[in-house]
């Protein structure tokens, strides 16, 4: 990801207006933010037909799934790559870490309940396990929308990260930044990757103990 580093300012652009991102309302657009501009560079109908069944996939971290729908879509596409780009490497990050023991030993349990892998279904009725988007190893679900990181509320069981469920629009560059800005994330990890992988315009503080 970080061959060209991307700036990425505490600030973005939306219809004309500039926004901080750590803001409610730097929150709240997130969704029109990202979305408006992959339909922008999608359009119709291919919006519904190349993006979303990735988006979709991604959400359920169905990493492999997402992965060859993202790369169809740059491959229609090319000019979409950057907005995709992390959720891509996400999926990459994942894909490569070998599962160890313990992952094999949750998928004999869940295969020995009967239950689809590692799916996850709907937001709210999930009980299941999912591939952490930081070290690609089984934790239990938490919505991406819950807890805080920064309090251990929502982080992964393996490796500690904050977030571990994959969620597109946090998971976007946009999403991320907010995160960063705002020093949502627990770990100095985080703070350390994004410096690595982006040009910040000023570094944030690490408030995690
Ligand atoms: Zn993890």
């Amino acid at each position: 990801m970080n061959e060209q580093r991307r700036n990425v300012a505490r600030t973005f652009v939306y219809e004309g207006e500039r926004y901080a991102r750590t803001t409610l309302k730097g929150a709240n657009l997130l969704r029109p933010l990202v979305f408006g501009r992959l339909h922008e560079l999608v359009g119709d109908p291919d919006g519904d037909r190349l993006l979303m069944p990735g988006v979709r996939s991604y959400t359920d971290a169905d990493y492999e799934v997402a992965r060859g729908w993202f790369r169809r879509c740059i491959d229609a596409h090319p000019e979409i790559e950057g907005e995709l780009s992390t959720q891509l490497a996400f999926c990459e990050r994942v894909l490569a870490v070998v599962l160890d023991q313990r992952d094999i030993e949750h998928l004999e349990v869940e295969r020995g309940r009967g239950r689809r892998l590692a799916r996850v279904f709907r937001r709210g009725s999930v009980t299941d396990q999912v591939r952490c988007k930081w070290c690609g190893h089984y934790t239990p679900y938490v919505d991406p929308g819950e807890g805080f990181g920064y309090l251990n509320s929502n982080n992964c069981e393996r490796c500690g990260w904050s977030y571990p469920a994959p969620h597109f629009l946090w998971d976007s560059l946009d999403g991320l930044a907010y995160s960063y800005y705002r020093g949502s994330m627990g770990e100095r990890g985080f703070y350390d990757w994004f410096e690595e992988n982006f040009r910040v315009e000023n570094k944030t503080t690490w408030r995690g103990g």
